[in-house]
């Protein structure tokens, strides 16, 4: 299985257009892998997990093709993980040729806003529709948690997140029989009854990605929508400790934000020492 960070940056990307906070100016210099754009991954170009604004312009960037994806995971519907502008080019008034039909799977509280967010768009749209599918050449699948279902090649489980429960969010199990990798956002710090979801599956996996949202912010007085890096470290040890890494597993952070972060290679030297790797945009690895 190969996957490719699209995007390692939360909804803000970093840097912020209007901010002249220390990383946003640090990054604007460094560029590199300090630039950071919404997040998005893809699986072997057929399946992709999250469709923000910037996926379509990273891929470009990075010579990946998206006419192959098959399959679209959304975790939620929030902005920086689905921009509606990028599906209705898939009607028949864009000229959109040789289309293939598309999959695309998230929680029903979230398919229903994005239907909403796609009619908005273009009048006819929407996804929970029969004629908006017809439209769009799309079927649709709704999420139940815990209960694996097929996408092409691949056998996909939903996660509850405690993310904007409005979205009745979701996190994803995928594996294509071989090699199973977790998306773990966004999401704050794991429950218990996330956990316990985790070990249910039976799964060792070769990849766990992370939500690190809110970077090294001090103990308390932050927001505990997401993660931060204290919450990455203590899940990646859990992780290890519980056998739900394969021996030469990775836990990777993404969905960064600017807030309380360093520039990329003090932030990866960081996260090494605590269990665990940054994630950065265009990034490739083979597991
Ligand atoms: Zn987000
Ligand atoms: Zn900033
Ligand atoms: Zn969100």
């Amino acid at each position: 299985m190969q996957i490719t960070f699209l995007g390692t940056g939360a909804a803000t990307a970093v840097p912020l257009p209007f901010c002249s906070c220390p990383t946003c100016r640090a990054a604007r210099v460094q560029v590199g892998k300090d630039l950071r754009t919404r997040s998005a991954l893809l699986i072997n170009d057929d399946l992709l997990i999250d469709c923000g604004a910037d996926a379509v312009s990273s891929a470009h960037r990075l010579g990946r093709d998206l006419t192959r994806v098959r399959t679209l995971l959304v975790t939620h519907a929030h902005g920086d993980h689905f921009d509606s502008g990028h599906l209705v080019t898939r009607m028949p008034e864009y000229g959109c040729a040789d289309t293939p039909p598309l999959l695309i799977a998230a929680s029903g509280a979230s398919l229903i806003r994005l239907g909403q967010w796609l009619e908005g768009e273009e009048s006819g749209t929407d996804l929970t529709t029969p004629s908006g599918r017809e439209k769009l050449n799309l079927t649709v699948h709704e999420v139940q948690v815990g209960t694996p279902f097929s996408a092409g090649k691949y056998t996909v489980t939903g996660i509850y997140s405690h993310h904007a429960p409005d979205c009745d969010s979701r996190m994803y199990l995928i594996s294509d029989g071989q090699t199973a990798i977790f998306y773990g956002v966004d999401s704050p710090a794991f429950g218990e009854d996330v956990w316990q979801a985790l070990e249910q599956t039976g799964t060792q996996f070769a990849c766990v990605i992370l939500d690190h949202t809110y970077g090294l912010m001090p103990e308390t007085g932050y927001p505990t929508d997401h993660m931060n890096a204290r919450d990455v470290a203590e899940a990646a040890a859990r992780l290890r400790a519980q056998g739900l890494l394969t021996p030469r597993g990775h836990v990777f952070a993404t969905h960064l934000s600017h807030e309380n972060m360093l520039p990329h290679e003090e932030m990866s030297a960081f996260a090494r020492a605590h269990g665990y790797e940054i994630a950065f945009d265009g990034l490739t690895l083979t597991l």
